[in-house]
């Protein structure tokens, strides 16, 4: 056994084709697993290393709402161009994922989500010569077992108002580790294709509120804030709250939650918009924004160009207001350099051709030049059929986007 405590990863989210811990975490390393700590003694990683396990370059990770994910390379082969990252989720629940197989389905992998805890056990049973600071480390580390962190996600959810069901396809730039604070209850148009939304009305929260959950998520974290360095301002359309909240939000969660002073360099914010709230938002309020501390990048999910597409989605927007919010995104974004406004487009086979035809005007003709800034997601429409065969309208569409564009799976807290 081999346990390295308060082991100082890259202080930066890298994106690279091997595997990078970002932070600070406890390791411990026996003869057929490796598995990491965060500052709380949670478990957030698991390896095996015998010869059982699929790929020496691939891990399960546990989110903080207790979901066990498996990181696979993906062969390597098309991953990075489809999703933006070098390794691809896999999640253990439906979603909309387009590349993938089933790895946690896998014997060794689904073995080692129930062995970590009885092999902590019977390391801290057999280590009675150990340091004392290692034996602190396992007692605490053994007191968080499965049930513990299951009740642990439980708490973090009853902050917030519930579990968020979907993250902005941007927070994919930080791993998906983000601190929710809600800031805004619902959302506008209650789409009928959306298998995310909720019934709630839209609610803003009060200043009281968003700072009671601050409060709540200083405790509930506790050290291991040094290892976060982004917010998520839920739920599904943060940018309808009023300027000043929205403001008053990234301000404290700056100051509240030490996002900057973590231990992985710069911040970020991230939320979702939408077609209503951006063109509703005063100029103002960008300009605010930008000058706030961190990096914000805002989600808008416009899904097409198309009327006929628009009406069978159930969205209930025109044509004409989407085109609309695609060019303010592109202004916006070219005006204020620590905004990034990007968005969401669907694809699916049996979407007709003036829906493609309608997305390249608005990525190819409707851009000017290339542009690192603004990233544009197709979002399939359907559920658990991942298929490369499908990729090939994906790679069509990037060919001629002059924006980057990826995939976009949806992941929940
Ligand atoms: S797509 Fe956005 S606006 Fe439409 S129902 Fe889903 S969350 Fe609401």
């Amino acid at each position: 056994m081999h346990i390295h405590i308060a082991n100082r990863g890259s202080d930066h989210f890298l994106k690279a084709s091997y595997p990078v811990r970002v932070g600070i975490y406890t390791e411990v390393a026996t003869d057929s697993s490796i598995l990491h700590f965060n500052l709380n003694q949670e478990i957030i990683r698991a390896q095996g290393t015998d010869g059982n396990w699929p790929h020496p370059q691939e891990w399960l990770q546990r989110t903080a709402g207790n979901d066990w994910v498996y990181y696979s390379t993906g062969g390597y082969t098309g991953v990075f161009e489809t999703t933006g990252e070098y390794y691809l989720p896999n999640l253990p629940y439906i979603t909309n994922n387009a590349l993938g197989g089933s790895p946690l389905h896998n014997r060794t992998v689904a073995a080692l989500i129930q062995s970590w805890h009885p092999s902590l056990l019977a390391l801290q049973a057999a280590g009675d010569r150990l340091p004392a600071e290692a034996s602190a480390f396992l007692a605490n580390a053994v007191r968080n077992d499965p049930l513990h962190l299951a009740r642990r996600a439980q708490d973090l959810f009853a902050i917030i108002g519930g579990r968020p069901s979907v993250l902005p396809p941007d927070s994919r730039h930080v791993d998906y580790r983000v601190i929710p604070l809600t800031v805004c209850r619902g959302c506008l148009y209650k789409c009928s294709f959306c298998r995310v939304k909720n019934d709630t009305a839209v609610t803003p929260l009060s200043r009281r509120e968003i700072d009671g959950q601050l409060d709540r998520l200083v405790v509930y974290f506790g050290d291991e804030l040094a290892n976060y360095n982004s917010v998520f301002l839920g739920e599904h359309d943060a940018l309808l709250a009023k300027p000043e909240l929205l403001c008053h939000a990234v301000e404290q969660a700056h100051a509240r939650l030490g996002l900057a002073d973590s231990a992985i360099a710069g911040s970020n914010v991230f939320m979702f918009g939408s077609v209503g709230s951006l063109l509703g938002t005063p100029r103002k309020l960008f300009a605010e924004l930008d000058a706030l501390p961190g990096r914000i990048y805002i989600n808008l999910g416009l899904e097409s160009a198309d009327q006929a597409t628009l009406d069978r989605l159930g969205k209930p927007l025109t044509s004409a207001a989407i085109r609309h919010a695609f060019t303010t995104l592109l202004e916006i974004n070219e005006s204020f350099p620590s905004i990034e406004i990007t968005a969401n487009f669907v694809i699916d086979d049996k979407l007709g051709k003036n829906h493609y035809n309608s997305l390249i005007s608005l990525i190819r003709d409707g851009v000017d030049r290339t542009r690192d800034k603004g990233a544009i997601y197709l979002s399939p429409l359907r559920f658990d059929s991942p298929s490369r065969a499908r990729l090939f309208t994906f790679y069509e569409l990037k060919r001629h986007s002059r924006l980057p564009l990826f995939l976009y799976t949806i992941q929940r807290l």
